[in-house]
Parts: structure tokens; C-alpha cells; sequence
């Protein structure tokens, strides 16, 4: 959907493009700073394969003061971005015959690893229980193959953020089944506010023996394309996570390294305090249209830069003559006739909704929503 739609934009469309998963504005002057120094220093050779040490450090002391559970270097792996340190979890703990938990809906990336290692995804709607994992159907779902849940909080597609007694329930849960905790909380730095992110060691510190702690600089630096990301876990996790990347891909990009290790040690917050406000405002305008629209709920939407729409009861009703049957043909009649682009929930296994990303000018956000609650007040 986002590239189609930037097609049609290149194509002199006036597209309004929802469909995004990143942040619309430039790095922080500071990562652009440090990565160039660090090419004009000439640091063009492999660094060790999970990281140079003075980063590993770093996120090591952040990791530790956000967890308030220490963790060593030897406990942190640099990687490409969040996705591969998904990845070396899954090809590290998943084998076949293994059963892995993914909530749904949920990042399509997940299954698809879970897979690619020869493991098998089991899904568990969330839907149903206000987007948060009840654990009576995380229990129901557990079965002697079971290996591991994978839970994203702040959450992509919903922007839903998992409450304490929930995760603290999860936890409780992973500990008496040993089950591995792979926590992606790439989004943790986009909270909205009034809102507060957790994640499982913090709340149940016994949790880090069995969790590997997924986060990136992708979202909250906007380095999207920087790929550059870490894993917390376990020392033999993490050891055997170095095997695997040093036959995958050796180190992350050296010059990223070199920016996020600059970014964690003269970071004054100033740059997330700056995105943050921007994505307040644009969730406050969403929100007053969103809230209009009839027939439409929204998941609670407190994190990441997601809105994730329920549109079921647009289903089997029609557009200017044109039956919608499924979210898929809904998405495809809003670009074609009002030139929004979406991306349809059944991509994130969810074929009731469509995801929002409201990371674009907020002008946009404005504009975008609008022609979208037109669109949805001419579905008879
Ligand atoms: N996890 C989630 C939930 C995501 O939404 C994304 C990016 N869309 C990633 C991981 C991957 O991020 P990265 O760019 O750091 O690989």
C-alpha cells in the first residue's frame, strides 16, 4: 500500500498516505553529527560481529537503569534493526515442531520468522479483550510444544500499550511454563501522554532469565534506514546469537554504531521530547475525527504513531454502487475513490480493521481523516 501509493503521488496524485510504519522527519542533528565524524575518523572496517564495545556498553547501562536489573555487554547484541535481532531470537531458540504465541494482531514480521525457523505460529486474538493478552486464552493456547509468546508493546498495528497486571500476569505465566519472552519494544520511547511503557523485567525481574529484551533506534531516533537495533538476554542467548550473525551478516553498519553509541552518551531527550509533541497534537486532531466517524471504533491508542480502526460494520453495505465486502476491497475503494492508502488488517492477521499511521504532516493527518470519514458516511 505505501508503495502503490507513493506511485500514484509520483504520478501527480494527490494521495494522502496513511500507510507508513516510520517517523516523517530528519535524525537528530546529533546521530547526523556522529555518523559523519565517524566516516571522517575512517571508520570504514568490521567492528566485532555484535557490536563495538563502547555501544554494548551503553545499551547495557540503559538497559539496566530502564530495567532496573542489571545487565552486562556480554548480555547485549548489536543488530540491523530490531527485525534482526527478531530474527537471531527465532533462529536461535525456535526449532521445528516448536509452537510459538504471537497475539493478534500483530506485526507481520512474526510469524513469518517464526516460520523461516521451522517453528510453527499459534495466534491468539486480542481483539476481543481490548487489545491486551488475557491470560485465560494465553493459558488455553499453551500446549507441551509451546517454546515461546511473543509480545510487541507499544503495539504495531494497534498502538495499544500492555498494562502492568497484564504483563505481570504474562510473566507469571512464561515463568511456571518456562516459556522464552521475546518483548519487542521497539516503540518504547513513543508514549503518549499520561501513558507509561513497561516491559516484563521491569515488573517481574525473575523474567530475565527467560526473555530476550528486542528494541531499535529505527523509531525513536528516526533512523529508519540506519539499521540499527539491539537484544537483551541471556549470555549463552546472546553467545549463540554471535555465531549465527557472524555467518548471517557480521556487525551492523559500523557508521550507525558509531551515531547510537553518540546518541545514548549526549542524548538530553530534547530530540523524543520534540516528536513527542508533535505526535500528541496530530493523535488530538485524529482522535476529534476518528471520534465522529459512525460505526468505526478505535483500539485505545496511547503508543507507537498507530490507529488501528474496527471497520467490520462497514462490511456488506456499499460505496456510490460498489459492495465492500472485506477490509481489503474497503482500503482498495478509499484509495481509488478519496485517495487515501491504509493498510488492510488482514495483513496483521486482523481482517476486521485497517491501521492508521498518523507519523505524517499533521496538515496531513487532518486532511487524510476527513476525506476518510466522507468516505465511510457514503457507505450505505
Ligand atoms: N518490530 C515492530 C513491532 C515494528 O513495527 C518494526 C518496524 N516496522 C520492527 C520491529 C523493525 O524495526 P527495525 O527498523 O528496527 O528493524
Amino acid at each position: 500500500m505505501r508503495e502503490l501509493a507513493n506511485d500514484l503521488k509520483r504520478s501527480g496524485v494527490d494521495v494522502i498516505n496513511f500507510a507508513a510504519g516510520e517517523l516523517d522527519g530528519d535524525a537528530s542533528d546529533l546521530m547526523k553529527t556522529a555518523a559523519k565524524l565517524a566516516i571522517d575518523e575512517g571508520c570504514n572496517k568490521y567492528t566485532p560481529t555484535l557490536g563495538t564495545k563502547r555501544l554494548r556498553e551503553r545499551v547495557a547501562e540503559l538497559v539496566s537503569t530502564r530495567c532496573g536489573v542489571p545487565y552486562g555487554a556480554d548480555e547485549i547484541g548489536v543488530t540491523a534493526g530490531a527485525k534482526q535481532a527478531l530474527y537471531n531470537s527465532a533462529m536461535v531458540l525456535f526449532n521445528p515442531g516448536d509452537e510459538v504465541i504471537i497475539p493478534q494482531p500483530y506485526w507481520v514480521t512474526f510469524p513469518a520468522q517464526v516460520q523461516l525457523a521451522g517453528a510453527s505460529p499459534v495466534f491468539v486474538d486480542t481483539a476481543r479483550t481490548g487489545y491486551q493478552l488475557a491470560s485465560e486464552d494465553l493459558e488455553r493456547a499453551i500446549t507441551p510444544e509451546t517454546k515461546a509468546i511473543i509480545i510487541n508493546s507499544p503495539n504495531n498495528p494497534t498502538g495499544v500499550i500492555y498494562e502492568p497486571g497484564v504483563l505481570r500476569r504474562i510473566s507469571q505465566i512464561a515463568l511456571e511454563r518456562k516459556i522464552w519472552i521475546i518483548f519487542d519494544e521497539c516503540y518504547s520511547e513513543l508514549v503518549r501522554a499520561g501513558a507509561t511503557h513497561r516491559n516484563v523485567v521491569q515488573l517481574v525481574e525473575e523474567t530475565k532469565r527467560q526473555t530476550i529484551l528486542i528494541n531499535s533506534f529505527s523509531k525513536s531516533h528516526a533512523v529508519t534506514g540506519w539499521r540499527i537495533g539491539y537484544a537483551c538476554g541471556p549470555k549463552h542467548v546472546i553467545s549463540a546469537m554471535e555465531t549465527f550473525q557472524g555467518h548471517t551478516t557480521s556487525n551492523a553498519c559500523t557508521i550507525s554504531q558509531h551515531a547510537a553509541a553518540a546518541a545514548l552518551q549526549q542524548d538530553d531527550g530534547q530530540f523524543i521530547r520534540n516528536v513527542s509533541a508533535v505526535l500528541e497534537q496530530r493523535l488530538r486532531i485524529a482522535m476529534r475525527i476518528v471520534g465522529s466517524m459512525s460505526e468505526i471504533s478505535c483500539a485505545p491508542a496511547n503508543g507507537a504513531f498507530y490507529l488501528f480502526l474496527n471497520v467490520a460494520k462497514k462490511f456488506g453495505k456499499s460505496y456510490r454502487g460498489q459492495l465492500i465486502p472485506n477490509v481489503g476491497k474497503l482500503c482498495e475503494l478509499m484509495l481509488r475513490e478519496v485517495k487515501v492508502a491504509v493498510v488492510p488488517g488482514d495483513a496483521f492477521g486482523d481482517p476486521t480493521g485497517l491501521r492508521v499511521s498518523y507519523a505524517i504532516e499533521t496538515s496531513q493527518v487532518e486532511e487524510g481523516l476527513q476525506r476518510m470519514s466522507l468516505f465511510f458516511d457514503n457507505i450505505v
